[in-house]
C-alpha cells in the first residue's frame, strides 16, 4: 500500500471532507450509542501489537531476520485457540514461493519517432521492471500502440483494445478510470464510478489486461493527478518489485512493465504526428480505437536480477458442521517494511504496529470469538498473509493454491491498519456502495447506535490495495476495515481528532519507524468494529445467505460466473 503522502496533503487541503461526517439521509442512530466490544478485547489487540511491533521482530520483512520468529508466535496463538490448520501438509503454515526482482543499473532505453530519437534514463524518464525469470531483457525497436485508458469493461459495453494487434509491441496506457478527467455533460461521465476509482483505474490492472491483450510491454503515462501520487514515489523503489512464483508467468507478465513521463510523452506524440491532449480526449469516448504511433519506436537492453525466496502464510480454519466446503475469510498481513536507513534518532526498524500487527490482533480476537461459541455451520478461514507490501502476494498465493473455492467464499473480511483513538461514533467504510456486506455493517452498527460513513477519498482505490481484494477480485464480497481512509468521528474529539490522527500519522508514521506501538493507544475502538465484523461473519456463518455485488459493480460480473456452485 503505497503513496498517501500526497493524499493526505490534498486532503488537509478540503476542510468541507472534515466537517460533520456524511450520514445516509434519515438515517437516525436507532438506540444509544454502545461502543462496548463483546467477546473481541481491545487489551488482547493491544498486547498482540505491541508484541509483533517489538525489537526481536525486526519489522517483519518477508525472508527477513524476523521472520522465522513471526510465523513461530503466529501459530503458536493459532494452537492455543484450538484452530484447525489450514495449512500446507496438515499445518498451520503454506510456504509461499516468491520472486524478488531487481532492474540492474546501466541499462540501455531509447524511443525513436520521425525527428527525435531520445537516449532514456530510468528513474528520470521512465522506470521499468520485468516480473519474469528473465536475467536479460532485450526490446529492439518495439513499434507503439496507444491504448487510451486500456480497460476492457464488458459489464460497462467499454473495450478500448477492439481486437488491435499488440504483439511484439509495447502499449502506452493512461493512468487512473476512463471518466476521471470527464467534464459534466460527457457520455462517459459518472460511467466508471465518477471520482471513485474502480479497478479500471489501478496501475496493476493496466499491466494485467496489456498481457491479456497481448502486449511485449506496456508504459503507463505518469500524471499525477490521476496516480494520485507524484513521479518521486512512483521511482521509489528503485526497480525492485516482487511477485508469487507463477506456473505460467509470461501469461500472467509482461517482459517489460512500467511508467514513463509525461513530457516526454506529449514530446513523443507530436513527433509522431498526434496531440495527447486530443487523443486523451478521444480516449474518454467509447468508440475509441488504439492508434500506433507511425514512425515511433522503443528499445530497451537491460540486466534482471532475479532471486527466489521462500516466505509462509499462516491459516488456521474451524471447519462448518453443515457447509464445510463454504467458507468466511477473516484475514490481514503479518509482514511490514523490515530494517531500513536510519532515521533521525538512527532507528532502523520499521515495525509496523498499526500496519498491521493491530489487524493481526483483530484476526486472532476474531478467531478466539468463534472458538468461544458453536462451531458454525460454514467454515471460517484464518489467514495471516506475507508479502501484502510487496503487492497483496501472500493472499495472491493462497487465493491462488487455496482447496477451498472463490465461487463457495460467502465473504472476504479484512482488518489492516486500525487506529488507536479509542471508541468512536462510527465506521469509515473503504468501498462503500460497493456489495451487500456493507448493508450488514450499516445494521450491526445501528443496533449500537453507530453509523457509516462513506470513504472520503475513494478515489485513492484503497478498495483495491489490501489483501481483502486478493479474493475480491475472484469475485468474493469483500468487506475491508482499515482507518486509512479518513478519520473517524472519535467519542473523545470528534471527526477533527480522526481526521488529523489520519493525516499525521500517513505522513510521518506509515511505512516509517514511528509506527510503533505506545502506551497512549486506545484498542477499544478498533475492538469495537472487530466486533462488528465478528457479529457479520457469524450470522452469515449459520445462514444460506449468499451477499452480492451491487449493480454495475465490475466485480459482481465475476462473481456470476460462479453462481452455479452456489446453487
Ligand atoms: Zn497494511
Amino acid at each position: 500500500m503505497k503513496a498517501l503522502i500526497a493524499a493526505a496533503a490534498v486532503f488537509a487541503a478540503s476542510p468541507a471532507l472534515a466537517q460533520a461526517p456524511v450520514q445516509t439521509p434519515g438515517q437516525k442512530p436507532a438506540q444509544k450509542l454502545d461502543t462496548s466490544a463483546g467477546p473481541i478485547s481491545a487489551q488482547r489487540i493491544s498486547d498482540i501489537t505491541r508484541e509483533l511491533a517489538s525489537d526481536p521482530y525486526a519489522g517483519r520483512a518477508p525472508g527477513g531476520p524476523g521472520e522465522p520468529k513471526t510465523i513461530d508466535y503466529l501459530v503458536k496463538q493459532f494452537q492455543a485457540l484450538g484452530l484447525e490448520p489450514a495449512g500446507d501438509k496438515g499445518s498451520f503454515v503454506q510456504d509461499v514461493q516468491l520472486y524478488r526482482f531487481q532492474t540492474q543499473p546501466n541499462g540501455a532505453y531509447s524511443l525513436k519517432a520521425p525527428g527525435l530519437s531520445k537516449t532514456l534514463q530510468t528513474q528520470t524518464d521512465l522506470r521499468v521492471e520485468t516480473q519474469r525469470p528473465v536475467e536479460q531483457v532485450r526490446i529492439q525497436d518495439a513499434p507503439l500502440v496507444f491504448v487510451g485508458y486500456g480497460v476492457t469493461a464488458p459489464e460497462r459495453g467499454w473495450d478500448d483494445f477492439k481486437g488491435v494487434d499488440l504483439k511484439g509491441k509495447v502499449a502506452l496506457i493512461l493512468i487512473n478510470d476512463p471518466d476521471f478527467e470527464a467534464q459534466p455533460g460527457e457520455p462517459v461521465a459518472g460511467r466508471f464510478g465518477g471520482k471513485a476509482a474502480t479497478y479500471y483505474a489501478r496501475w496493476t490492472y493496466k499491466y494485467e489486461e496489456a498481457v491479456r491483450q497481448g502486449a511485449l510491454g506496456a508504459l503507463i503515462v505518469h500524471e499525477t493527478a490521476g496516480a494520485a501520487y507524484p513521479w518521486s514515489t512512483v521511482v521509489a523503489g528503485g526497480g525492485e518489485s516482487y511477485d508469487v512464483v507463477r506456473q505460467d508467468p509470461a501469461s500472467a507478465r509482461l517482459l517489460m512493465q512500467g511508467w514513463i513521463q509525461r513530457p516526454l510523452t506529449v514530446e513523443l506524440f507530436k513527433a509522431a504526428g498526434l496531440d495527447f491532449e486530443a487523443e486523451k480526449a478521444r480516449a474518454r469516448t467509447a468508440a475509441f480505437r488504439p492508434v500506433e504511433l507511425k514512425g515511433a519506436s522503443f528499445s530497451a537492453d537491460y540486466r534482471n536480477a532475479v532471486e527466489q525466496l521462500t516466505s509462509r502464510n499462516v491459516v488456521g480454519a474451524i471447519r462448518g458442521s453443515k457447509h464445510p466446503d463454504e467458507t468466511i475469510m477473516y484475514s490481514t498481513h503479518w509482514d511490514a517494511y523490515g530494517i531500513g536507513a536510519p532515521d533521525a534518532q538512527g532507528a532502523t526498524i520499521r515495525p509496523g504496529a498499526l500496519d498491521s500487527a493491530s489487524g493481526v490482533g483483530g484476526v486472532i480476537e476474531t478467531a478466539r470469538a468463534f472458538k468461544a461459541g458453536p462451531r458454525p455451520q460454514r467454515t471460517i478461514l484464518f489467514g495471516l498473509w506475507t508479502g501484502e507490501e510487496r503487492g497483496l502476494l501472500g493472499s495472491e498465493y493462497f487465493a491462488q493454491t487455496s482447496p477451498y473455492a472463490a465461487g463457495k467464499m460467502v465473504a472476504s473480511i479484512a482488518y489492516d491498519t486500525f487506529h488507536p483513538l479509542g471508541p468512536t461514533r462510527d465506521v469509515v467504510l473503504i468501498g462503500s456502495g460497493q456489495n451487500q456486506l456493507e448493508d450488514r455493517l450499516r445494521a450491526a452498527a445501528a443496533k449500537r447506535g453507530r453509523t457509516i460513513t462513506p470513504d472520503p477519498r475513494p478515489e485513492r482505490a484503497l478498495n483495491y490495495r489490501a489483501d481483502h481484494f486478493s479474493f475480491g477480485r475472484r469475485g468474493v464480497p469483500t468487506l475491508l476495515l482499515m482507518a486509512l481512509a479518513g478519520g473517524p468521528d472519535v467519542v473523545d474529539g470528534g471527526r477533527a481528532k480522526g481526521d488529523q490522527w489520519v493525516e499525521e500519522f500517513t505522513a510521518r508514521c506509515y511505512h516509517q519507524t514511528c509506527d510503533r506501538w505506545e502506551t497512549w493507544h486506545d484498542y477499544s475502538g478498533a475492538a469495537a468494529d472487530v466486533n462488528l465484523a465478528f457479529e457479520i461473519g457469524k450470522a452469515l456463518a449459520n445462514s444460506r445467505d449468499w451477499p452480492e455485488w451491487n449493480a454495475g459493480s465490475e466485480l459482481g460480473a465475476i462473481r456470476a460466473e460462479t453462481a452455479a456452485q452456489r446453487k
